[in-house]
């Protein structure tokens, strides 16, 4: 397993736990030296135990040898990042063409090079392409097998799939029999629970993860559009959302409404898919509007909070509940609150923040001046507004008469629903939640 992140480490322990060896390579470190020492480097639950267990019976080991481990393997995964390039917005391949060479330089007999990352349509073809190119006399097949795993449920995405999807060269001259054969050995565990296991051509396999992602972040931007529109119509998008989310063509998923989507997949893979469609001369209208409203909807929630506190927030004393792109994880990449806070400093107000988990994680993304709390009771302390933006299960058993009591202020803007409008007004709050009256 090429690259100990969250997809390359979560995938890597399952495999072990499914009774696979499994050696993880890793290049940072810091990442790499606290996986030795038993050490998880991000925050993901029951990853601990899961990875204690696995090292424990000899299944999993942690290296930064590549030659090693990939000589030893009949599966080489490729589990690195594929971040969004600046500029363009085009996904960085960088780290997956790095990864494919010295896979090709270290292979010695047959085996399967998959990538896991998710990757552009083509780039399957394009790393079977560079390894022929480094190793002519090489016997390898390449397929591709995209992660749907989601960050917080990571552990439960992967063992208890709704599919897996694998992809393999089906253009090649004797078939691909032998690459899916392996494959379907190492996913064998899921056939047991009969998880369904789709095999199409790499093309399709990696055009799945990003129509995948795409749809699912038009369904949350759909549904904050429609909280808008419950503003100011006067209906309430929980019932709206249930209503339609009742009907199986729907479903009741992905409708729960908020500042706007963010984390290491969405923005980066809606973005891809637009220039993937663009440069294939089939351009996805529907994906390029749904990236420029999401961008949109960050900018008016910190206008939002503003607003409700009467067009200014110079030298206000804001509390910030959550920083994190979503709970239940530490991971601060294209998070909402990056882009509203940085606003709200611009506009001279104090922000006093707190995150269970994503606090250290988010000091290089935030305003310098933003002060960090020892839980959420000691940011509300003092403040004159509650701005509420991950919707972690300790904010919702926060017990609002405290929080009255504590601040100095009355104003919530709670961009997570986690409160009753009504029963918060009844408290005194100036209480502004999204889509509800
Ligand atoms: P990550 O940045 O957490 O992890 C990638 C790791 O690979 C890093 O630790 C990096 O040091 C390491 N690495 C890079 N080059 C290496 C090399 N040549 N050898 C060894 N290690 C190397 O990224 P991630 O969140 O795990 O995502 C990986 C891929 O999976 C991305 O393409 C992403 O889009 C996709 N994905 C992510 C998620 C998710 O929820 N995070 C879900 C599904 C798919």
């Amino acid at each position: 397993m090429i690259g100990g992140g969250y997809v390359g480490l979560v995938s890597g322990a399952c495999f072990a736990e499914f009774g696979t060896d499994v050696a993880i390579v890793e290049t940072d470190p810091v990442r790499l030296a606290a996986l030795r020492d038993g050490r998880i480097p991000i925050y993901e639950p029951g990853l601990d135990k899961l990875v204690a267990d696995n090292v424990a019976a000899g299944r999993l080991t942690f290296g930064d040898d590549i030659e090693q481990a990939v000589q030893a393997a009949e599966v080489i995964f490729i589990a690195v990042g594929t971040p969004s390039r600046r500029g363009d917005g085009h996904a960085d391949l960088r780290y997956v063409y790095a990864a494919a060479e010295q896979i090709a330089k270290s292979m010695k007999n047959y085996a399967v090079v998959v990538t896991k990352s998710t990757v552009p349509v083509g780039t399957g073809r394009q790393v079977a392409e560079l390894i022929r190119r480094v190793r002519p006399e090489l016997d390898f097949d390449v397929a591709s097998n995209p992660e749907f795993l989601r960050e917080g449920n990571a552990i439960g995405d992967f063992m208890r799939p709704d599919r897996v999807v694998i992809g393999t060269d089906t253009t090649k001259p004797g078939g691909t029999g032998r690459a899916m054969e392996i494959m379907r050995q190492l996913y064998r565990p899921l056939y047991l629970i009969e998880a369904p296991v789709l095999f199409t051509s790499l093309e399709t396999a990696e055009l799945v993860k990003y129509a995948s992602n795409s749809f699912l972040a038009m369904k949350v931007t759909f549904i904050n559009e429609i909280a808008d529109l419950c503003e100011r119509v006067g209906a309430e998008v929980h019932d709206v959302a249930r209503g339609i989310g009742l009907d199986n063509r729907i479903g009741r998923k992905f409708l729960h409404p908020g500042p706007g989507f963010g984390g290491s997949c969405f923005p980066k893979d809606t973005l891809a898919l637009v220039r993937i469609a663009q440069d294939a001369g089939s351009p996805m209208r529907l994906i390029e509007t749904t990236v420029d409203i999401n961008d949109q909807r960050k900018i008016h929630m910190a206008e939002r909070v503003i607003a409700a506190n009467g067009g200014s927030v110079a030298n206000t004393t804001i509390g910030v509940l959550g920083l994190t792109f979503k709970h239940q994880t530490d991971d601060m990449r294209e998070a909402s609150s990056i882009p509203i806070l940085h606003r709200l400093a611009r506009e001279g107000a104090h922000l006093r923040a707190f995150d269970p988990a994503g606090m250290q994680s988010a000091r290089p993304l935030l305003p310098e001046t933003v002060h960090y709390c020892e839980d959420a009771l000691d940011a509300a302390t003092g403040a004159d507004i509650l701005l509420v933006l991950t919707e972690w299960n300790e904010f919702r058993a926060l017990s609002p008469e405290r929080l009255r009591k504590l601040m100095k202020g009355n104003v919530i803007v709670d961009l997570r629903n986690i409160w009753e409008p009504r029963a918060m007004r009844d408290l005194g709050f100036r209480y502004q939640s999204v889509g509800r009256l």
